[in-house]
């Protein structure tokens, strides 16, 4: 009995024909029993679906071997046409889902039917919790193969590669793992699979159900999907039950809003709504058509670094490969979709497509497709467009980084949030806008950056702009911090972080009053900071007054020139930066500790100055933290804070 909790990496993997003639049982990778156990007890939502993955692992199949064939003609010799067929058998309660593809070998059975393949999906089912809203993102990654378990408690494989002699069995209860051995039954070519439906699952196996479901999620299949009369009905041919023929081949004015969802849900792997539906032509010097979608949701793969390309590449209706970065720029990754050229060779190789022109022009030309499209709907549909945005905004704006060539277009489509009070749009904002809101001696566009907006909202960073009503962007997404260095600046305004020290504030917003002048001139405040200067040394770069503080006592700040707080902090965690450079310090003058502080610093009364050394440091703490670092020595600090409070008690 194998054991279904340990882990099964590599199973056995003899090669294809040398594996043993007896049944051989095998264990599930840890994360597909996982799978297995949510399929078959708590992904009841929708059980049809069941059928569409495996036809479409079915289409598939003929895809690739038709891809093969390209150069291996041999191997469509023999059997019949690329197709899909189901055979069901209502009085014996099965189903049968047979493709002519290309098959698999002993050793593709285990790996392909005993593992997750995607790490990204391995990694995602191992933290799934069991909420039902968690359960059912799953279906983003395709339950796939697997979805024969909501209707089935046995299943069996029967598969023939193409062009090998051996045939394999494979077969599961879902639970206890599988067993492969080689048979005689399996077809000419390519996989049959033999559903023994649930008790309750009956219904799957007549003749008037499939037709509906095929219909309904699988229309769309560009390879004949064929339903062969049932036990009983003799005589009569398969009849083809979807329309077959590639959908994004045929013009916009024949394919159904229904049509549509289909195929997204077929190629996105997705149950959402497409968020936008691309379709079209380009001819001219480069001819290609394409149907492409924006999904409505974020795919969970969005920044994990295995996932795989979302387009898939046909040239002239062939499939080529699902697995090609070069079609769409990886700054448009979310697309979903085909894109099917008619001027690359058929036997185009994956090196080919490296580097290649042809598929470089098609990329130019998606990209300005989809920028224009998305330019267009952010114009009519703002409300719809900040869904978008919500979603894909983070990967979008890497192309201001990565990409030269869109900066115009794309800091038009980019929307951020700000410290303006009351932006429409569930507080997005265009930086157009806030040009429009700035005064009219302001020189740049102030930026905040960091890991999350409430923190950043409460920055005291901000203090000092907000009470002179200068807008601050507000940046959470790491690429902000890259793509602002890179571009510099939005119509001649310089991007510039309000974390950098200088006298930004003195050249925007009222003058300072006379009065905020002469407390400046407070001759305890430069005792005071002249005394930290020394007690800091080495721990800041300097100690200063500032102006940018209303409410806190403290904050850090970058001297000009050095790198930015945040940026420092990220680079650090990757690993990227080892030394931070060391900041500067601002006290608010006007905060009733740090005036204490001056008074006792003026009078300079014994003892004064060791007070003040305890004082600095915690001081120094404090704004790390608020800057979201650790202090300089917790347990120091610690100590130093409960000293303090105990004496405030006495
Ligand atoms: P996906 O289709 O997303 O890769 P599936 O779970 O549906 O995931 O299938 C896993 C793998 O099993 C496929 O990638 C394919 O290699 C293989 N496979 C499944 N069904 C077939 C089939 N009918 N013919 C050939 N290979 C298949
Ligand atoms: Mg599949």
């Amino acid at each position: 009995m194998p054991d279904n909790e340990s882990q099964t990496d590599s199973p056995q993997t003899d090669s294809a024909n040398t594996g043993p003639a007896t049944s051989e049982p095998l264990a599930f990778q840890a994360e597909v029993s996982r799978l297995l156990d949510i399929v078959a007890n708590a992904l009841y939502s929708n059980r049809d679906i069941f059928l569409r993955e495996l036809i479409s692992n079915g289409a598939d199949a003929c895809d690739r071997l038709r891809y093969l064939a390209l150069t291996q003609p041999e191997l469509l010799s023999g059997a019949a046409e690329l197709a899909v067929e189901l055979r069901p058998n209502a009085a014996a309660k099965q189903l049968e889902i047979v493709d002519s593809g290309v098959g698999m070998t002993r050793d593709e059975l285990i790996e392909n039917l005993g593992t997750i393949a995607h790490s990204g999906s391995a990694k995602f089912l191992s933290q799934l919790g069991d909420k039902k809203t968690e359960v059912d993102l799953i279906g983003q990654f395709g339950v796939g193969f697997y979805s024969a378990f909501m209707v089935a408690d046995k299943v069996e494989v029967f598969s023939r590669r193409a062009g090998e002699q051996h045939g394999w069995r494979w077969e599961s209860d879902g639970r206890s793992g599988f067993t492969v051995e080689e048979t005689t039954e399996a077809p000419a070519r390519g996989t049959r699979i033999l559903l023994h439906l649930k008790e309750d699952a009956g219904d799957y196996a007549e003749p008037l159900r499939l037709r509906h479901i095929v219909k309904t999620y699988s229309d769309h299949i560009s390879v004949p999907v064929k339903l062969s009369p049932g036990e009983g009905e003799d005589g009569s041919e398969p009849e083809t039950l979807n329309s077959a023929g590639a959908l994004w081949a045929r013009p916009k004015s024949e394919v159904t809003e229904e049509q549509y969802q289909q195929f997204y849900h077929d190629v996105a792997h997705a149950f959402d709504q497409p968020w936008q539906t691309l379709h079209f032509k380009a001819e001219g010097m480069i001819e290609y058509s394409g149907l492409l979608f924006i999904p409505g949701t974020r795919p969970l793969d969005l920044f994990d670094p295995s996932r795989r390309g979302g387009v898939k590449l046909y040239v002239k209706r062939v499939f080529i490969t699902d697995d090609c970065t070069e079609v769409v720029p990886t700054w448009l990754r979310f697309l979903r979709g085909v894109v099917d050229s008619e001027d690359l060779p058929l036997n185009v190789s994956r090196e080919l497509l490296q580097n290649n022109p042809v598929l470089a022009k098609i990329r130019q030309g998606l990209t300005k497709r989809v920028l224009s499209d998305l330019e267009k709907k952010a114009e009519k549909e703002p409300e719809a467009y900040v869904t978008f945005w919500e979603n894909f905004g983070p990967v979008l704006k890497e192309g201001l980084y990565e990409d030269s060539g869109h900066d115009d277009t794309l800091l038009k489509l980019a929307r951020f949030k700000s410290t303006a009070p009351d932006l429409g749009d569930a507080g997005w904002t265009t930086l157009a806008d806030y040009l429009t809101r700035m005064p009219e001696e302001q020189e740049a566009i102030y930026i905040l950056a960091g890991d999350d907006l409430e923190q950043l909202v409460r920055s005291p960073q901000l203090e000092g702009f907000r009470a002179k009503g200068i807008e601050v962007l507000l940046l959470t997404d790491p690429i902000d911090e890259f793509w602002t260095v890179r571009v510099g600046t939005y119509r001649d305004k310089p991007f510039r972080s309000v974390t950098r020290a200088g006298g930004e504030l003195d050249k925007v917003g009222e003058a300072e009053s006379a009065e905020d002048a002469d407390e400046k001139e407070d001759g305890g405040l430069e005792t005071l900071l002249a005394m930290l200067r020394v007690s800091l040394q080495g721990k800041v770069k300097d100690v200063r007054a500032s102006k940018r503080l209303t409410d806190s006592p403290v904050c850090l700040v970058a001297d000009e020139g050095d790198i930015d707080l945040h940026l420092a902090r990220l680079l650090k965690q990757h690993q990227r930066l080892d030394d931070t450079p060391t900041r500067i310090l601002e006290l608010n003058p006007k905060h009733p500790l740090v005036a204490a502080l001056s008074e006792t610093a003026k009078t300079a009364a014994a003892g004064a100055g060791e007070n003040i050394e305890e004082v600095g440091l915690l001081l120094l703490d404090q704004a790390r933290i608020l800057e979201g670092e650790p202090p300089l020595d917790p347990a120091a600090f610690s100590r130093r804070l409960a000293g303090l409070v105990a004496k405030g008690l006495n």
